[in-house]
């Protein structure tokens, strides 16, 4: 009888592992917690309001801060950074950061709601942006409208995904969330559209699950159309088939139009979570450290960072971080990965 051997984790010398065995590779960064969208099931206006306390300049973690951070965390084995936020374009000297950050050996790429990429898709990709996200729950006006509470429209949006496209920053990722009854249509119909839109374009548009995600969005499961239910729909038009993962820790499952139409991809975090080799963690505007995007705590790194902590020091405290993270709330839900309510979204970057 030959007995199969599993094959032995390959780790470079730079890897840190946490408690369950699992490496750190992405970063995420939230660039500012301010938004110029009122998306409902991120940043609803009941509770973002003119009377909400953003974070002021001097909360925030300057340009410089952020760069050192980031030194810190490529030599600890960061293979891939994403910015993000809250609205990352909106953030002051974005390009000028872009570029520091891309002197790092890291995949760098950016998540946008895309209302500023029609100004500013050219320069960021001179600065050496390298791939960019862009959301969109809807091609419909009015549901777009409804959902995102912002006097940007459907048309400025599709206009960034092409001027970003017309950059370089190509394919261009497309990011849907889709909740029942508010973005899926009657039979699915807006979401079919959707493919309809992307089908047989560089785009790869990807349809996420609504997530539980903060404590402001009123979130019930009942609101989430699971992946398995699109996926049904998109192969009844048009043939479907998954395509292998490219990465350890990919977070969409990818799917190619057999026909030739291109790609098309799922992220299910509620029906099949895959906390199993989570790679990433999320620095906060503010700076501070998370190790799961349902935490309801962070590790400070300002306080260090301004009080003059060497790089050692730094070193030391974001790796002993990253080794005793045990987070998997998306595989058993309930409160905060941690026991507290969740942070929200926006600022602790999508
Ligand atoms: N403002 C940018 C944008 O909208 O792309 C970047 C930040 S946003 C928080 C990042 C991503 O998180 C967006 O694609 C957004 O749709 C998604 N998102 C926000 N709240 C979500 C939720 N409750 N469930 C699933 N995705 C969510
Ligand atoms: Fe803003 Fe993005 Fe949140 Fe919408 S999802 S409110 S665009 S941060
Ligand atoms: Fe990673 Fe937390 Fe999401 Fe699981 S729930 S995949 S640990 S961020």
């Amino acid at each position: 009888m030959t007995i199969e051997l599993s094959q032995p984790r390959i780790l470079d010398r730079t890897a840190i592992t946490d408690a369950r065995g699992r490496v750190f590779r992405d970063l995420r960064i939230s660039l500012t917690d301010r938004c110029n969208y009122r998306c409902t099931y991120c940043m609803p206006r009941e509770m973002f309001g003119a009377d909400h306390n953003f974070l002021n300049r001097s909360a925030m973690l300057s340009d410089d801060e952020v760069v050192r951070l980031v030194e810190r965390i490529v030599g600890l084995g960061a293979r891939k950074i994403r910015l993000t936020g809250g609205e990352p374009l909106l953030r002051p000297g974005i390009v000028d950061l872009v570029r520091r950050i891309a002197q790092f050996d890291v995949d760098l790429a950016l998540t946008t709601n895309g209302s500023l990429l029609p100004r500013l898709a050219e320069p960021l990709a001179a600065a050496g942006l390298r791939r960019v996200t862009v959301s969109l729950d809807s091609l419909d006006e009015e549901v777009f409208a409804a959902l995102t509470d912002t006097r940007f429209g459907v048309r400025d949006v599709l206009a960034g995904i092409a001027a970003a496209e017309a950059a370089g920053l190509s394919p261009v990722k497309v990011n849907t969330v889709v909740q029942r009854g508010v973005n899926d249509g009657p039979g699915l119909r807006h979401l079919l559209d959707l493919a309809e839109h992307f089908r047989g374009t560089p785009q790869i548009l990807r349809f996420i699950e609504y997530m539980d995600v903060g404590t402001t969005n009123g979130w019930s499961e009942a609101d989430v159309v699971p992946s398995a239910e699109i996926v049904a729909a998109i192969n009844a038009r048009h043939r479907i088939e998954p395509v292998d993962p490219v990465a350890v820790g990919e977070v969409a499952d990818r799917y190619r139009y057999i026909d030739g139409g291109g790609e098309i991809g799922f992220i299910s975090s509620v029906s099949a979570p895959f906390c199993g080799d989570c790679s990433r963690a999320r620095l906060s505007a503010d700076g501070q450290l998370f190790t799961c995007l349902f935490a309801s705590r962070g590790t400070d790194l300002r306080g260090p960072l301004r009080a003059g902590a060497s790089d050692d020091d730094l070193d030391a405290l974001l790796s002993n971080r990253w080794r005793e993270r045990a987070d998997r709330y998306s595989e058993t839900r309930g409160s905060g990965s941690d026991g507290g309510p969740r942070i929200e979204m926006s600022f602790i970057g999508g």
